[in-house]
């Protein structure tokens, strides 16, 4: 007989600097749209995923943390600035966009509507174009992207680059 396998997660910063492992089901999957979310993620809600007990590994690097209130740490890349952790007493809750696969982190709850915009629930409705349709955005043709790709590496910096 064997156990069924747990799921794994695997994600990290833009650059690369700091990398995680997920192990296990994940707890809770929401946005919040508080204004401390909004400020932490400079976005207009923070999309967060509880990871289970003792079921996150830092595999590269670790964030650096800020406290933003007496019960909460924010973790973060100190050499890129993604936003990554969401540290309460009550667990530690991960960036889902930091994800290699945001995609099938998909949320079920939203908290903090206290502060939420105004506008987003009519973002979905806004205009939508594909990023090469952009014609204003010339320098697009010969973009090199320097971020890290959606899996996991043998060895940070990239030694193609400075
Ligand atoms: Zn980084
Ligand atoms: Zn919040």
């Amino acid at each position: 007989m064997s156990l069924p396998s747990k799921p794994v997660y695997t994600g990290g910063c833009q650059c690369g600097a700091v990398r995680f492992r997920v192990e296990g089901a994940l707890g809770s999957v929401s946005i919040c749209h508080c204004r401390m979310c909004q400020k932490a993620f400079g976005a207009f809600y923070a999309p967060l995923a509880t990871a289970p007990e003792n079921g996150l590994e830092w595999t590269r690097g670790a964030p650096k943390r800020y406290r933003s209130s007496n019960h909460v740490l924010r973790g973060f890349c100190a050499e890129c600035g993604t936003p990554l952790t969401y540290e309460a007493p009550d667990g530690v809750a991960l960036a889902i966009g930091a994800f290699d696969d945001p995609a099938s982190v998909a949320p079920t709850k939203q908290w903090g509507i206290e502060a939420k915009l105004p506008y987003v629930d009519d973002l979905a409705a806004l205009s939508s174009d594909r990023t090469e349709t952009d014609g204003a955005a010339s320098f697009l043709a010969d973009l090199e992207s320097f971020q890290h790709p959606d899996h996991d590496t043998e060895s940070w910096p990239p030694k193609d680059r400075t």
